[in-house]
């Protein structure tokens, strides 16, 4: 195997796999490091995303919600079925085979584009013209130089102190991927993204959970509308027992259960759980990565510092996804390494983090893009604003999910669209829609004379942006 090469990525998640194709398309010379190995020991590309974060999290979320509906939401269209049963190893079964696949096919995209993958950990030695990297595999270690590097290696859990993850029974996104089975209680720490949605994925399969959170806010960042009823409906229809303000003392694993001790509301509490999820946030991943070596710098926070072409103070190396600023987002990451791979290449790659949209998959799913209400009011920026409410949608009525609304912010002034926040049924698919009319500079008006199809939950989209102008049509 030659061992230079024009660009070296290390990491293979969203942002490392997707920079190493775009870079192998534009003519360079790539190769690939990444030391991730799935619970069967093996080396599997596709970073957190594929392996134990976005794609096994969502395949979850589907099963789960399609057993809460034979279970409660069938009856309402007459469709009844009797003897609805469980059962936890198929559906692990099926998001472990879904993750394969695009695992596996990270593998032939690689082939294909004709980048040498190298599965080991990857650390920087040298610096110079050409950059070295160790890579220390299973069977040994091999050196390595590359004109370029790209530092793309994510992030890792936050750990509590004290709160040791065993992934069995005190578990982190990778356990709480895996349950074997289906908790009595099931205890969250942390409201957050992860909290929300494997605390979901439980319930709906028949665990009490409670979701202890530090802050007193929920979802903080979130505009403040959409947290308010979305906190409403998680506690009152999801029936996630949600305690906001706690602060954890100690965790205490029985022989029998895990106790929690807490302050809540001034008192001192303690809980008793047969599992705990500990979701409190994720930190940038640079362990043994050398950027003592090549003066690569970390901020106080441990990102890797980079301007807003993703450079690094070093020439030529790079750094992208959850270890730099920014949402740690899979596709803020896949972005990022294209932007990366064509700077390199000598175009000009580039990324606008004021538009990158969020997604939280509950039931009903959040997303927004852009400023929140309160951002506004903080700016003191004069907006105008326009909501619908899911309820009025003959689609939503048709699916039976009427909860939340979809809400449009727009400049006062140029009535240019500033923000979109929507709580309610397939807000994922519909936030593109306002991604696509920002990027583009679009106004309210521009939706508000664009037709959309009837009848359709993008008809929410079109009503708020008639409420901008105060002109609603449904309403
Ligand atoms: P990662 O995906 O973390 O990949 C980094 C890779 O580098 C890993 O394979 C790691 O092993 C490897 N590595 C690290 N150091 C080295 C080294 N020195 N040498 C070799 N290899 C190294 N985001 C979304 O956009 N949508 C979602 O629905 C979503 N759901 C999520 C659900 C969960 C449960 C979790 C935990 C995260 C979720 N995320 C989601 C976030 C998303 O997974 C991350 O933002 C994304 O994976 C970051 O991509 P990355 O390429 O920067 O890093
Ligand atoms: P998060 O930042 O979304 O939430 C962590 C929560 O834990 C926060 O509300 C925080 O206040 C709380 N917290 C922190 N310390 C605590 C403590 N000691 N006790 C109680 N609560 C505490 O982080 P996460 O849920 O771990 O997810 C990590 C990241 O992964 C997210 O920020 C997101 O970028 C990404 N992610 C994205 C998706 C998605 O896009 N749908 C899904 C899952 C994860």
């Amino acid at each position: 195997m030659a061992n230079n090469f024009d660009v070296a990525v290390i990491g293979a998640g969203p942002g490392g796999y997707v920079a190493a194709i775009r870079a192998a398309q534009l003519g360079l010379n790539t190769v690939c490091i990444d030391e991730f190995k799935s619970a069967d020991g093996k080396p599997s590309l596709g970073g957190t995303c594929l392996n134990v974060g976005c794609i096994p999290s969502k395949a979850l979320l589907e099963s789960s919600e399609n057993y809460e509906r034979a279970l409660h939401k069938f009856g309402d269209h007459g469709i009844e079925i009797k003897d609805v049963s469980l059962d936890v190893a198929t559906m692990l079964g099926r998001k472990d085979k879904i993750v394969q696949q695009f695992t596996g096919g990270i593998s032939l995209l690689f082939k294909k584009n004709k980048i040498t993958s190298i599965h080991g950990h990857g650390r920087l030695t040298g610096a110079g013209d050409v950059f070295q990297i160790e890579v220390t595999k299973d069977n040994g270690s091999q050196t390595i130089g590359a004109k370029h590097v790209i530092i793309a290696t994510g992030s890792l859990p936050r750990q509590i102190e004290g709160v040791a993850v065993d992934n069995v029974r005190i578990c982190d996104n990778t356990g709480a991927l895996s349950l074997n089975e289906v908790p009595g209680k099931l205890g969250v720490i942390g409201a957050g993204v992860i909290g929300l949605e494997m605390g979901s994925v439980w319930r709906r399969l028949g665990s009490e959970v409670t979701v202890l959170e530090a802050l007193p806010d929920f979802l903080a960042a979130a505009d403040d509308a959409i947290s308010r009823e979305a906190l409403r409906i998680f506690t009152k229809s999801v029936g996630l027992d949600i305690k906001l303000g706690c602060k954890i003392q100690n965790v205490k694993a029985g022989k029998k259960s895990l106790s929690v001790e807490f302050e809540h509301e001034g008192e001192l509490r303690k809980m008793e759980f047969d599992r705990l999820v500990v979701a409190v946030g994720r930190v940038p991943n640079t362990e043994n990565l050398g950027l003592d070596a090549v003066g690569v710098k970390v901020d106080e926070r441990g990102f890797v510092e980079v301007d807003e072409r993703n450079r690094t103070g070093v020439p030529n190396i790079y750094a992208i996804g959850d270890v730099v600023r920014g949402p740690m987002l899979a596709h803020k990451s896949s972005e990022e390494g294209v932007a990366v791979a064509e700077t390199i290449a000598g175009q000009h790659g580039h990324v606008n983090l004021d538009t990158i949209p969020w997604v939280i998959y509950t039931s009903p799913e959040i997303a927004w893009v852009g400023k929140t209400e309160q951002q506004l009011k903080a700016e003191g920026r004069a907006y105008r604003s326009g909501q619908f409410p899911f309820i009025v949608s003959g689609r939503a009525r048709a699916l039976g999910e009427t909860a939340g609304f979809l809400k449009m912010l727009a400049d006062a002034d140029s009535d240019r669209i500033l923000g979109v926040h929507i709580l309610g049924p397939f807000a994922s698919e519909l936030i593109a829609e306002a991604v696509v009319a920002m990027e583009f500079g679009a106004t309210a008006e521009d939706i508000a004379r664009i037709v959309h199809a009837h009848p359709s939950l993008s008809e929410a989209m079109h009503e708020a942006a008639l409420g901008v102008d105060d002109r609603f049509l449904s309403l």
